[in-house]
């Protein structure tokens, strides 16, 4: 049914009970796409509704339901994770509803998950490989052998032997790729900082995301055999950054180490699991189906996929039919750190999986289904998701535009940036000049990365968690980043004049970066003869002379050249006695303005619509 609204265009009503099921992040694009209706004619019931938008644009389940409201259709907004859910429920796998039956006595300690983090050359590989030949039962295994992407490790506390697993990538780039996929792995972090170098934009960056994810950190402060070390120094920059080290009334746990030496890594491992006792309930229920996380996978070509995956409850077998992402299978077999073959795999242990179709992607979760057939439907369906996703229009994240709207509706508080040029002078400039903007009380701009080089995937990746925008000042995208910021909807904006940059970003802050539109005409027809219809009001037979007509545009009518009727839409659109959504240039057609009757012959009919003015 079409009918009149808000702002003059008509669009396809619900009864008011009609369901529209949008997925987090949806546009105006998508809610167009499910009603059958033109975004643009949306964009503009929005726009009367005193909200403005792009088609484009990602919206959220307030202002969808206000639209909605209006429009007669009630929206439910589901998330990928919600969606996923729901297929695994019609296979009557409900995650939840196990978590829940789960009483104490069917939870088991486990050992903790740790990544370790920080700067680049302050050591993070050089203590994994410490951590790695300490293991006090890796003797009797004949010692870590093989990079499986995480490995697990023994450790004395308290007269009692505790296992720990360790991811096997250093750098917050694994971390932050697998809680960009929505995966949470890790439940330590170590922060490692060399002593003789001190915080650097990548420990603070590392500390971010493990506080954003709250995850607790216990920090290695390493290097301490160096001439220069300053320990003392380290404790002391990082209680800007709420690092309080116990020994000085805080809760964070300091260690002195020294990877190369091999000094103080019992005391950090000692440090980790007092940590993770006093903060986390480690526990997880091993008499299940085994349910976790796909740490690193690749083709092997004599073994096929290859996946690391840490198991986090329950136990896995071999034979076990498993699905990992859009990968399925049966466990073929399994092998530990140590290249030993396994039987069976329980709570927070990594195991490299041999059987799978096809390479799942880091961070993909991992189940063990009733069957073989069910493993392969889920992941067969899966597949037809996410290929849907993808073509279902690109999401928006936040772009400096979409800001100043969502600051005033009081749904940000911070404007997170990352800062890419072509000279470090150029960066550091930029960055001076960005947090000298005075911004006022209620609002924060923080500067979450900066580098010298082309945007890489992984500034796309840390933007696409932390839902900021990527500045570059005279630098490009790398080779395929391009296409994984669009698919993330990450606002990419380049400059080459700093001025310009800091003006954007300041017009952001202060509310006054707001889309432009301009109007856009699409068509025009002459009116040759008015039918009169009681019925319809009057029809304009007439003959399109540029462009096209299409149902449902704006429109206005020209008579001699001037204006005589505004703010008017097609509502009817016949060629002949049929129905038409849009007539081109060349033909005749009957045109219903609506209500508006006053038409005369050589009339000029004009349509358009209203367009986001792209800015340069
Ligand atoms: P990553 O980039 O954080 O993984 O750092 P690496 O583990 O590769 O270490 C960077 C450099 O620092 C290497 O040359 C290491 O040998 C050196 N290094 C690491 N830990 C120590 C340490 O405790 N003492 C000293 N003197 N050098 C270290």
């Amino acid at each position: 049914m079409q009918a009149p609204s808000l702002g003059g265009v008509s669009v396809p009503r619900g009864n008011g009970r009609t369901v529209v099921r949008l997925r987090q992040g949806s546009s105006l694009n998508d809610f167009a796409d499910k009603i059958d209706a033109n975004p643009a004619s949306l964009v503009t019931v929005l726009f009367h509704l005193g909200e403005m938008a792009t088609a484009t644009q990602s919206l959220d389940e307030d202002t969808f339901g206000t639209l909605a409201a209006e429009l007669g259709y009630v929206i439910e907004m589901v998330s990928a994770e919600e969606e996923d859910r729901e297929l695994l429920g019609s296979f009557d796998i409900d995650l939840d509803a196990e978590l829940e039956a789960e009483g104490d006595d069917d939870l088991v300690a486990r050992p903790p998950v740790v990544t370790v983090m920080g700067h680049v050359d302050h050591g993070k590989t050089k203590l994994l490989d410490a951590i790695r030949s300490t293991d006090v039962v890796a003797g009797e295994a004949g010692g870590i052998t093989q990079h499986i992407g995480a490995y697990q490790v023994h450790a004395m506390h308290e007269g009692v032997e505790r296992a720990l697993t360790f991811i096997d990538t250093p750098g917050h780039e694994a971390f932050t790729a697998m809680r960009a996929r929505g995966a949470q792995v890790t439940d330590i972090a170590i922060l490692v900082v060399a002593a003789d170098d001190g915080v650097m934009p990548q420990t603070i960056e590392a500390l971010n995301h493990a506080q954003s994810a709250n995850v607790p950190i216990v920090v290695a402060v390493n290097k301490v055999d160096r001439e220069g070390a300053n320990p003392a120094k380290i404790r002391q920059q990082l209680t800007e950054y709420n690092l309080v080290a116990e020994e000085y009334g805080g809760d964070t746990m300091f260690v002195d180490i020294s990877a190369l030496k091999r000094t103080g890594i019992d005391e950090l491992l000692e440090a980790v699991l007092l940590t993770a006792d006093a903060a986390l309930d480690m526990r997880a229920n091993p008499d299940k189906d085994a349910r976790g996380v796909a740490i690193e996978a690749n083709l092997d070509k004599g073994r096929g996929a290859v996946a690391t995956v840490l198991v986090q409850s329950g136990t896995l077998h071999v034979g076990d039919a498993i699905v990992a992402g859009t990968a399925h299978g049966r466990v073929r077999a399994m092998l530990d750190e140590h290249g030993e073959t396994l039987t069976e795999a329980g709570p927070a242990r990594p195991v490299q999986v041999l059987g799978l179709s096809s390479v799942p992607s880091a961070g993909d979760t991992f189940l063990v289904a009733p069957d073989e057939r069910t493993a392969r439907q889920i992941a067969e369906k899966r597949e037809s998701a996410e290929r849907a996703a993808l073509l279902a229009k690109r999401r928006k994240r936040i772009s400096l535009e979409d800001f100043t709207q969502a600051l005033q509706q009081g749904k940000v508080e911070t404007l997170n940036l990352v800062l890419k040029g072509d000279v470090s002078g150029a960066v550091e400039a930029l960055e001076d000049a960005l947090l000298k903007i005075d911004v006022g009380e209620e609002v924060d701009l923080r500067v979450i990365h900066r580098g010298v080089g082309a945007i890489t995937q992984n500034d796309v990746n840390l933007a696409t968690v932390d839902n900021a925008i990527i500045i570059g000042f005279n630098v490009k995208l790398a080779p395929r980043v391009e296409e994984l910021a669009d698919r993330e909807g990450v606002d990419v904006r380049f400059y080459s004049v700093i001025y310009q940059a800091i003006d954007d970003v300041e017009a952001a802050l202060k509310g006054m970066l707001k889309p432009e539109y301009e109007e856009v005409q699409l068509g025009s027809a002459e009116v040759r003869e008015v039918f009169r219809s009681s019925k319809f009001g009057n029809i304009a037979g007439s003959i399109v002379r540029s462009g096209e007509i299409r149902r449902n545009t704006k429109a206005r009518v020209l008579r001699k050249g001037k204006l005589v009727a505004d703010n008017l839409t097609i509502e009817s659109l016949k060629r002949f006695k049929d129905d038409a959504t849009e007539v081109r240039e060349g033909y005749e057609c009957g045109i219903g303005l609506g209500s508006y009757n006053d038409l005369q012959v050589e009339d000029v009919i004009e349509t358009f619509e209203m367009r986001e003015k792209p800015r340069k």
